[in-house]
């Protein structure tokens, strides 16, 4: 192959490299590079600013003339890699995020090779994602006759889902006729706890985010199956139509399940969709300690998880999978002239993946998590995912056992939240937060737990071991000790 691509006629405007012996050379540095990069990660910080002088060089012009592949790389490694939100580090402790494997940013450059658009046509790239969903269904619960599809993140999964359910609950004519005043009736519920992307996926759907009625929770920041029932008659009463519940599975603030029995129960009682949120807490079905919180999710209508957080998949890998594929093909599916599927040849295949989703052209993301699941297996990944939630209760335990620390919430799973005692603490704590991800020590994010302000330290990362979190409380008390 390489020979055939050095001789002969090099066609003028192909864009593949001229020496590519060179080429190789460059390559195999670069591969060599981002191994060793991710190897010894500890012993840089976990985040740094960019100074005025770097986000300058961000305001360049676009480039008229060829510039060598090495001088590119060049700069990626003096601008870009140092520079990054720090996700890959053990220090990373912010919201919810993945670690990522090296598995996967191989598959990532294999997909790049390939280059496979994954919108549709008969080819195995199609095939492997449908393997994948049918993984995602064994591990659920879920009947084979389901669909699935990636998408970007649980964003898009929940906003899939919910076009689906709207679908379910309009009929057919939403698609040509919009929401109109049968869609203004429509009501769904979440808790309180759930995440933003929810209320925005109403906005986007036509519905309004004033549809989505939050339910409170309870003390355990699950969602308070008495006040939903009353919420779904209230609304009955009212002249409106409640049609979907959401249930979160591992809250982004604590890391709360809702009862997922409880709330398929009553979804089934009242006739209404049930979609499950299990952006990160889904891939805990993998791990004994943590799959029967998960109980009930083999219930639901539709299920939105990411395997870019707990799964360690490198970014971007969301995926949403429905019950009913029929009706998730109902509320996507289009008739194009370009997209006529064909018995034999490469538009072969009944159901493509732009069937199921807004997007046509899509890329290779089953791969890299085929991958990291192969390589890793089912087994191997639950265990990680115990063990980063023995990280957090030995976090947990450190705090308590410090009388300048306080938890704010009981310690669920992976996620702790907590604070510096102080006289003015929401503003002392804010600071100690700052001063930590400036200091590249580690990187916690915050939140709010009942109005006060947390540290909040989400253990995420398989990387993440017991002496990282140590690292984090020392400087939490070296800074909270400061005015
Ligand atoms: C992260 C998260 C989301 C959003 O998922 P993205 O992949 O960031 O789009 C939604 N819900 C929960 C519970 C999350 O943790």
């Amino acid at each position: 192959m390489t020979s055939h691509m050095n001789e002969g006629a090099r066609i003028e405007s192909s864009l593949d490299p001229a020496d590519l012996q060179g080429f190789r050379h460059q390559a195999h540095r670069m591969l060599d590079d981002m191994i060793d990069y991710v190897a010894t990660i500890r012993t840089r910080p976990v985040w740094q600013p960019l100074d005025a002088s770097l986000r300058e060089d961000f305001r360049r012009p676009s480039p008229r003339h060829p510039t060598p592949l090495a001088d590119v790389y060049r700069d990626f490694a003096s601008t870009i890699l140092p520079y990054t939100v720090g996700n890959v580090h053990p220090g990373f402790m912010g919201w919810v995020h993945g670690g990522g494997t090296l598995e996967g940013m191989l598959a990532e450059m294999l997909a790049g090779a390939l280059n496979a658009n994954c919108g549709g046509r008969d080819h195995a790239p199609i095939e492997l994602e449908r393997q994948l969903t049918a993984w995602v269904c064994e591990w659920l619960g879920f009947p084979q006759t389901a669909t699935g599809l990636f998408v970007t993140g649980t964003s898009m999964a929940n906003f899939v889902a919910l076009l689906v359910a709207r679908h379910r609950a309009l009929g057919a004519n939403v698609r040509g006729a919009g929401v109109g005043a049968e869609g203004a009736r429509l009501t769904a519920y979440a808790s309180s706890a759930a995440h933003g992307c929810v209320p925005r996926a109403f906005e986007y759907a036509g519905l309004g985010r004033d549809a989505l009625r939050a339910v409170a929770v309870d003390r355990d920041h699950r969602m308070d199956i008495d006040r939903l029932r009353d919420a779904i008659t209230a609304d009955r009463k009212a002249g409106r139509r409640p049609f979907l519940i959401v249930g979160t599975a591992g809250s982004v603030n604590t890391g709360a399940f809702d009862d997922l029995s409880a709330v398929a129960a009553l979804a089934a009682e009242e006739g209404l969709w049930f979609h499950v949120d299990g952006a990160y807490g889904a891939f805990g079905v993998l791990c004994d300690e943590i799959a029967p919180r998960l109980a009930g999710i083999e219930q639901a209508d539709s299920v939105a998880l990411d395997f870019h957080k707990w799964g360690q998949v490198p970014y971007d890998a969301g995926f949403i999978l429905i019950r009913d594929g029929a009706l998730h093909r109902a509320a996507f599916a289009t008739e194009a002239e370009y997209l006529t599927r064909a018995t034999r040849g490469l538009a072969a295949g009944e159901h493509w993946p732009n069937d199921y989703g807004p997007d046509l052209s899509r890329g290779f993301r089953a791969l890299k998590a085929w991958f990291t699941l192969r390589v890793h297996g089912t087994e191997r990944l639950g265990a990680m995912i115990g063990h980063t939630c023995r990280v957090a209760r030995h976090l947990a335990a450190r705090i308590a056992s410090e009388p300048e620390l306080e938890l704010l919430a009981p310690p669920s799973l992976n996620i702790v939240c907590f604070r510096y005692r102080h006289d003015d603490p929401d503003a002392h704590n804010a600071r100690i937060v700052a001063d930590l991800q400036l200091s590249g020590i580690a990187a916690p994010s915050t939140t709010r737990i009942d109005g006060r302000l947390a540290i909040r330290a989400a253990i995420f990362n398989h990387r993440t071991e017991f002496q990282d979190v140590e690292r984090l409380v020392d400087a939490v008390l070296r800074l909270g000790r400061r005015a």
